[in-house]
């Protein structure tokens, strides 16, 4: 690493905000008791509205953007970490508050790093980024409720986007029967090969549902909210779980409680940014453990940091297929 580096830095200026790859020093990055050479980030639904300014991410500037990053431990005053570790870090409002991943090197608490696991490269585990490991939280959440193959199949909203693919993938592996809800028909062909076996249309799963529907899976991974959640609910069999994680659909949720005192179903919300280390660190071993390399890679597209501002309005426009991997040193 040479003594300055490229960061994509968003600046505001009179109320009007501005994005550009800027070269830094090790003496502009902010505080924190580990430096991390990035060798990449990705590009999440969140980082598509930091970056388009669809919504208010960045609570400082300027910021560095990106929630996420992989990379090597460059220096460390931690116990923790030493020069050389490979460490994964996502949420703790990084690329929102805190500096993210859109750099080549990046300063940052040792409390926010997870150790990448064994097998796992630097850019496997931005192919999975945030979205993944959101996923992945997810399906422990649908374990942890009891839910096991053979109770029925089981249904993915926004399958074709990040999370979606990457929950498609696990949960087919795991030995379910997935279900896959998109907008994008052209993409039954790719979902397929992360293994779902049918498919449903986006047109269909947001006809306002009646209070309960006819009883289908066994659990459901939702990233998308709002009406379609609430069809996924008036679906779900008895005692079966919905992981509820995204709002690419809306933010609201005109339910009812019918499901809930009827069915016993069970709504489990699941965060990944302020999610306890202890679960990080168990959800990115099982991602090692649990999701095909080639599936990963089947998903995955690795963009230069200068045509990242060009790809952000397509993951706002749920244009993005599967995982954007960037890479800063590009
Ligand atoms: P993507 O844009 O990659 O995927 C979202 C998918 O949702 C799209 O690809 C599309 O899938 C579908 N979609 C988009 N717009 C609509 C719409 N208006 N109605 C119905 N479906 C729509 O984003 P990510 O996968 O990265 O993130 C998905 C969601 O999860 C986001 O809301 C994000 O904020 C949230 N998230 C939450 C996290 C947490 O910690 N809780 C962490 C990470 C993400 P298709 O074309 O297949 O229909």
């Amino acid at each position: 690493m040479t003594d300055t580096f490229n960061a994509l830095v968003v600046r505001e200026t009179d109320g009007a905000t501005g994005s550009a790859i800027e070269q830094l020093t090790d003496a502009d990055l902010p505080e924190g008791d580990v430096t991390v050479d990035v060798d990449y980030s990705s590009l999440n639904y969140k980082d598509g509205m930091a970056l388009t300014g669809a919504g208010r991410i960045i609570r400082s500037f300027p910021m560095v953007p990106g929630i996420d990053l992989s990379g090597a431990v460059a220096s460390s005053e931690s116990d923790g970490f030493e020069v050389g570790d490979p460490v994964i870090l996502t949420g703790w409002s990084v690329g929102e508050r805190y500096w993210g991943g859109y750099a080549q090197r990046q300063r940052v608490r040792s409390e926010w790093l997870v150790r990448r696991p064994d097998g796992m490269t630097s850019l496997d585990a931005m192919a999975i980024g945030t979205a993944g490991l959101t996923s992945m939280l997810c399906v422990m959440a649908i374990e942890d409720a009891g839910v096991q193959p053979g109770d029925g199949p089981v249904l993915v909203t926004g399958a074709a986007g990040g999370v979606g693919s990457v929950a498609v993938a696990l949960l087919a592996t795991l030995g379910f029967d997935v279900t896959a809800v998109t907008g994008r028909p052209d993409t039954h062909g790719y979902l397929s090969g992360l293994g779902a076996s049918a498919f449903l249309s986006r047109e269909e799963m947001t006809e306002p549902p009646r209070p309960l529907e006819s009883e289908t899976w066994a659990a459901a991974v939702d990233t998308v909210g709002s009406t379609m959640l609430a069809k996924v609910l008036a679906q779900t069999k008895y005692a079966g779980t919905v992981a509820a994680c995204g709002l690419a659909g809306g933010v609201d949720l005109p339910t009812t409680v019918m499901p809930f005192i009827l069915r016993g179903v069970r709504l489990q919300g699941v965060d990944s940014v302020m999610a306890p280390t202890a679960r990080r660190i168990a959800a990115w071993q099982r991602l090692a453990d649990d999701l095909p390399a080639e599936l990963l890679t089947s998903m995955t597209e690795v963009v230069p940091l200068s045509e990242l501002l060009d790809r952000a309005p397509a993951i706002m426009a749920g244009q993005v297929r599967g995982r954007v991997v960037v890479d800063p040193n590009a």
